[in-house]
């Protein structure tokens, strides 16, 4: 059996951040072991922008986010394996981690690790926790399921939808069902508040017009072999529904976006202490588990809303287990991570003159009033992006389309592609459609021109994605 210094479960933005950490701790005997066709993990189907304000100072898709880190995993030259599923963790005696996998070349193998990285992310929670009654019929879907289908495959799960669930993935695939043709009803959402931030509710709602059912529920999905609709209905403050308030929604798409579990079975097996609230495992400051060694961090460790703060965290473990495997043990003061993000969700009639900026990674959380002659009162920003930004948004929105064009000649279906500047709000349907049935063929790189001076807003179409011909990177 192979044993290496660090190996590393994940090939997504926690498993990158860590290897680059790693090696440039001095630990450069690494191995990524990621069951996907490539890295990057779900960045890769996260075509929207809103990525790398901290990292890189930069709004990037997740595509483009991704990229940044494979690229330094290629200049490193920190090996991977690609297609390779961990099956199964174990301690031998003297303490070796060891990794069960298996990919189509090799079957089922063995590898040892000093060292051990747990980055495997997490999965979404699906219908079936939500206890919604009715046929399971064709039709529902989990949203992450869907983008997938969408941004990847290129496919559409539906045309007429309803979204379950108002957290950022639900309100990011209704502007993204929208950009793709389909009529999304309505996002239905139990709780009396939304849990995406504002600018998603402005940016994936209110520039579509999608209703926001707040305080309902779908209490029943009809449709034996196919979603023909579903029943909506308010809910007391006990989230129970009130009788006499349903109303029946016509659609032939449920998409559930009902929360995420970090993803933990492999951590289970090695006994770990386990925290029940976070579904995650218990860390030391050093995102060391109760398993010495062994360190956790992205998504697998609790759930993140921002990617930079994956990679800032996935850092920490790297240099903390690059340190275990030099000295036996990780030094006193190493460093931790606390997750300090603190969200402003979205509540009707809370905050509405509030605007946060995303000019640069300050992100102000600044108050803007449209005065009666047309002039904007901004408060609260640091710098005057802050004042720019505001007075565009109160005044004449910009927006940067992300979206999709078909691709051929490499293993991916769609082409995840962008403008590279933002355009007047409502020029976003002129992109599209001049979008629609465009083809480009492999190879393509990121940042490739795909289409000049699209819809004559003066911004190009480029690609946010690198495709070989013979398939992934
Ligand atoms: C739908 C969606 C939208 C988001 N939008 C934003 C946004 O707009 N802005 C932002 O900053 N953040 C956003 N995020 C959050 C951000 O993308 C995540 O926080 C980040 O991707 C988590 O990184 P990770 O490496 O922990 O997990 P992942 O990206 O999930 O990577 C985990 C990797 O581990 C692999 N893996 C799992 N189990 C095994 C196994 N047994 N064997 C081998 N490999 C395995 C998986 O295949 C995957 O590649 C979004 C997340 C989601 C789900």
């Amino acid at each position: 059996m192979k044993i290496y210094d660090i190996v590393i479960i994940g090939g997504g933005p926690a498993g990158l951040a860590a290897a680059e950490a790693a090696y440039k701790a001095g630990v450069t005997d690494i191995m990524i072991l990621e069951r996907d066709v490539r890295l990057g993990g779900i960045l890769n189907q996260c075509i929207h922008n809103g990525f790398g304000l901290h990292t890189f100072r930069e709004e990037l898709t997740g595509p483009e986010y991704a990229a940044r880190y494979e690229e330094k995993i290629r200049e490193l030259k920190i090996p991977y394996s690609l297609e390779t599923m961990v099956t199964d963790l174990s301690l031998s005696e003297d303490n070796c981690k060891v990794v069960t996998c298996m990919n189509k070349d090799r079957g089922m193998y063995k590898v040892g690790a000093r060292a051990l990285i747990l980055a495997m992310g997490c999965r979404e929670r699906a219908r079936g926790s939500m206890n919604t009654p009715g046929y399971r019929g064709a039709g529902v879907f989990s949203a992450g399921t869907a983008q997938l289908y969408v941004n990847i495959e290129g496919y559409m799960p539906g045309r007429k939808v309803v979204i379950v669930g108002s957290g950022d993935i639900g309100l990011i695939m209704a502007r993204r069902m929208t950009l793709e043709g389909a009529e999304v009803k309505m996002v239905v959402e139990i709780m009396d508040h939304s849990g995406g931030l504002k600018r998603n509710i402005v940016q994936c709602l209110n520039d579509f017009n999608i209703p926001l059912k707040l305080s309902h529920s779908v209490v029943g999905i009809r449709g034996k072999n196919r979603v023909e609709g579903v029943t909506v209905a308010k809910v007391d403050e006990k989230l129970k529904p009130i009788p006499g308030t349903e109303e029946y929604v016509e659609c032939d798409t449920v998409l559930y976006s009902v929360g995420l579990i970090p993803e933990n079975e492999l951590t289970r097996k090695l006994k770990a202490d386990m925290d029940e609230r976070s579904g995650g495992p218990k860390v030391l400051e050093s995102l060391e588990l109760s398993v010495p060694g062994v360190f956790a961090c992205g998504n697998v460790l609790h759930v993140h809303d921002i990617v930079d703060h994956v990679s800032e965290e996935a850092a920490h473990a790297g240099e903390n287990a690059a340190s275990f495997v030099k000295t036996g043990a990780v030094p006193d003061g190493a460093k931790g991570y606390v997750d300090s993000e603190e969200k402003n969700v979205y509540r009707p009639g809370e905050n509405e003159d509030k605007i946060t900026c995303i000019m640069c990674p300050n992100g102000c959380n600044m108050t803007a009033v449209k005065n009666a002659d047309g002039t904007v009162s901004v408060t609260g920003n640091l710098c005057p992006k802050g004042i720019k930004y505001a007075t565009e948004e109160l005044t004449a929105p910009r927006r940067t389309v992300t979206t999709t064009v078909k691709l051929t000649g490499s293993d991916a279906a769609a082409l995840p592609v962008k403008t590279d500047k933002t355009i007047p709000k409502d020029k976003i349907k002129d992109v599209i459609n001049e979008l629609t049935g465009l083809t480009v063929s492999a190879p393509v790189k990121v940042g490739d021109v795909i289409v000049s001076d699209i819809a004559g807003t003066g911004a190009d179409i480029v690609s946010c994605s690198e495709f070989s011909v013979t398939g992934g990177i």
